[in-house]
């Protein structure tokens, strides 16, 4: 059975009249007037405008429910319909799989679904062109990271996400039954990506990870994609730059090559100013004294306070030189200043989309660190052995690519612009 098509419907154009094309997608919409029917047709990359003639084509077409898919060969010609440029006129409709009636949602639109009922239905709600373009620019943004971390000299790589031993601490964890042992599933590849600086030097990888986290927020998921980056030869300066021109470069590209998509949603995405903001978490905690929020240093910024902050900063913002304190254990101090820590959290507004910082590579100052927050050093000797062979000094962040695309479109909850999206409450489909 010959299923090819000769055209995309977005490669269809009035300058193709008189032309035999055949053309394939689903029925968007379907009117039957008498001796005709207008098939309106959509596949991913357009709509068209179908008019049925001849009797046994218009036998195979009635009662046609929407949703469907079908194949039409027939000849490109000029239209009076108004919201079109031109029309398919066609004796020959195949129909190559039938929609049910009705379905579980609108996916035109018209008749608007709920979050729930739409995840319930996702393969279905992406041919609702919001939800089509929300994944078309996801996959552009990726685009645009991988081009951006290669140009910079980065190899992408892809780490375990099957672990046998908790890597940052053990809150938080998936574990699992692996054969007659436990394992977990990887929270970041943190220790990972570290390592692999030693022989590959500069490292990304875009990957899930999980949180067992009982988060009900529209911004945190069980399971989420991270981008990561580790560079050696790199303070953590040097990698607020290379995230800077990643953010950057991703709006850019979008603005430039999701035009009607950005239409679609109905939003203008625009390059951001850079250098973005640099804050210190210092300066911070004097800013919120001065909005009444009084904290002492060294405390950690919660939800309200980040709130707050999102309000003085409503856009891109660094937020750095948290005290060590409230860092990871594979954190490095400031030497001028060891109470504080070469990191920085990257915000939009109250939301954090990355965190970063430069990591400690002298393996004594990790085992005393890692004695310092409680944890067992002999727990992470696989990791810090390692750090005997020539550990390069190093930096990098973990990306949240989530969150980056709720900021991008414009959409407050997560769940939007993931496929399928896992929380504590929804594990399918
Ligand atoms: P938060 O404080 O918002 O829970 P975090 O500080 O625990 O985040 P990190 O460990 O710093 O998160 O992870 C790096 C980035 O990964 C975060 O800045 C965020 O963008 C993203 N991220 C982390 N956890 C989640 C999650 N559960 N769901 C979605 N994105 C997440
Ligand atoms: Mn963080």
């Amino acid at each position: 059975m010959d299923l090819k098509r000769t055209h995309y419907i977005g490669d269809l154009a009035p300058s193709l009249k008189g032309q035999k094309v055949t053309v394939g997608g689903w029925v968007e919409d379907l009117r039957e007037l008498g001796k005709l029917t207008f098939l309106t047709l959509r596949d991913v990359t357009g709509v068209a405008q179908i008019v049925v003639v001849g009797e046994e084509a218009l036998r195979q077409v009635k009662g046609l429910n929407r949703q469907s898919v079908v194949r039409v060969t027939g000849t490109v010609q000029e239209t009076k319909a108004r919201d079109f440029p031109f029309e398919v006129k066609s004796e020959n409709v195949e129909i190559l799989s039938r929609a049910v009636h009705p379905l579980p949602i609108d996916p035109i639109g018209r008749l608007e679904s709920n979050i729930d009922n739409r995840l319930n239905a996702r393969a279905l709600d992406l041919r609702n062109q919001r939800t089509a373009s929300i994944f078309k620019i996801r996959h552009h943004v990726l685009q645009s990271i991988r081009k951006t971390l290669i140009d910079l000299g980065f190899l992408e790589v892809n780490t375990p996400k099957i672990i046998g031993s908790a890597s940052e601490g053990g809150a938080n964890l998936f574990s699992l039954k692996y054969f007659d042992r436990q394992a977990y599933l990887a929270q970041s590849p943190q220790l990972y990506k570290e390592q692999l600086t030693l022989g590959l030097e500069r490292v990304f990888e875009i990957s899930s990870f999980y949180r067992a986290e009982k988060s009900h927020t529209v911004r945190h998921l069980t399971e989420f994609t991270s981008v990561d980056v580790e560079a050696d030869f790199a303070d953590y300066t040097d990698v607020m730059d290379i995230l800077e021109a990643v953010i950057a470069n991703v709006f850019d590209h979008v603005e430039k090559n999701c035009v009607p998509e950005q239409k679609a949603l109905g939003i203008e995405v625009k390059r951001p100013k850079t250098p973005f903001a640099r804050i210190t978490y210092k300066q911070a905690v004097e800013d919120l004294g001065k909005e009444g929020i009084m904290l002492t240093q060294g405390d950690d910024l919660q939800d309200a306070h980040l709130r707050k902050l999102g309000e003085l900063h409503p856009g891109f913002y660094f937020l750095i030189d948290w005290p060590m304190k409230l860092k990871p254990f594979y954190i490095h101090e400031k030497e001028e200043d060891p109470e504080t820590s070469k990191s920085f959290d990257l915000q939009y507004g109250y939301l954090e989309l990355s965190s970063g910082g430069r990591r400690l590579h002298d393996p004594a100052k990790i085992r005393s660190r890692l004695v310092e927050q409680g944890l067992n050093p002999d727990q992470f000797e696989d990791h810090l052995r390692a750090f005997d062979w020539g550990m390069p000094p190093h930096s990098g962040w973990g990306l949240g690519l989530d969150r980056l695309m709720a900021v991008l479109t414009g959409i407050d909850n997560v769940r939007e612009v993931v496929l399928y999206p896992r929380d504590p409450e929804r594990l399918s489909p």
